[in-house]
């Protein structure tokens, strides 16, 4: 695996390899690897000659610096899990090679997807976002890049994005990753707490049981009765759940039969804040 640290070195290696009629396939993340983040890389190594993985804590996506301080950075073994995929590439930009002294992020409207769920918690956070992979995909010029629908308002977003801003890129969304238990996986479960580690699987159980009551009650109560669930748990705390329709990300009151919805979830367990979503079956 060649692993580069400045645009300048990775940009011109990226060209000799575009010159030679090399697909490349594109995981942005910020490390901390796993399962997950691996799930996306064997997907790209499918369909792509060369695989650029990034790594790259990106500090504008942060509403909560306390979240970015300790953010896990487990660099050494990620770097084994990327050679165990056979990654090609790896780009890992300090934050002063990426922002050059201006850490600040661009101004985006991706037609309002980026204001109902995680917007409305995290200030700021879908302009950071909108940044920093607008920067990656001019630095590594992907044929196509892979995104968790773990973060399924990001994916959306990054849709939107190349699609206003004509960029030549498909974006591909893959599946949520989970432990054996159904918690989804994420770089901060390793910062869960015994305790809270062994509440977390409620998440997705609670999400399993909106799954199946989805055509038989309405948004309205199905909302009110996980906001219960979490109100006499005693440890998770509840942010939001809404029920909301893929495309336009607003939540619903009522069903209709040609949409497609999604349930969406943010809980603290403790400091740490967990996010997943399930895909909703409607009749
Ligand atoms: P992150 O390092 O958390 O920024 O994630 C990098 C990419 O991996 C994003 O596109 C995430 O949506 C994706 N990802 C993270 N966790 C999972 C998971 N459990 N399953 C699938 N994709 C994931």
């Amino acid at each position: 695996m060649k692993i580069f640290n400045t645009k300048q070195e990775i940009k011109s290696f990226l060209h000799t390899q575009g010159e030679a009629n090399k697909t490349i396939g594109f995981v942005p993340t910020m490390g901390a690897l796993h399962e997950g983040h691996l799930s996306l890389i064997k997907k790209a190594k499918k369909k792509n000659d060369l695989v650029v993985v990034s790594i790259f804590v990106n500090p504008t996506q942060f509403d909560n610096k306390e979240d970015l301080v300790k953010y896990p950075k487990t660099y050494k073994n990620d770097t084994k899990l990327l050679e165990s995929v056979s990654c090609d590439v790896l780009f890992f930009p300090s934050v002063e090679e990426i922002y050059a002294g201006n850490i600040s992020s661009e101004k985006f409207n991706f037609d309002g997807l980026e204001n109902q769920m995680e917007g409305k918690f995290r200030d700021g956070h879908f302009d950071g976002v909108g940044t920093i992979v607008k920067n990656l995909f001019e630095i590594v010029t992907p044929n196509k890049a892979y995104f968790g629908q773990k973060d399924f308002q990001q994916l959306q977003i990054i849709k939107k994005m190349v699609k206003k801003h004509h960029l030549n890129i498909k974006i591909k969304g893959c599946a949520i990753y989970r432990e054996k238990d159904g918690l989804a996986m994420s770089s901060r479960n390793t910062r869960l707490t015994k305790e809270h580690r062994t509440a977390a699987p409620f998440i997705y159980k609670t999400l399993k049981k909106v799954r199946a009551n989805i055509n038989t009650k309405n948004a309205t109560k199905i909302t009110e009765w996980v906001e219960k669930q979490f109100k006499k748990h005693p440890s998770l705390e509840l942010e939001y759940f809404t029920i909301a329709d893929e495309k336009t990300l607003e939540s619903i009151k009522n069903k209709e039969s040609d949409k497609k919805y999604r349930a969406f979830i943010a809980v603290f367990a403790g400091e740490i804040r967990l996010i997943d979503n399930i895909r909703l079956k409607t009749n």
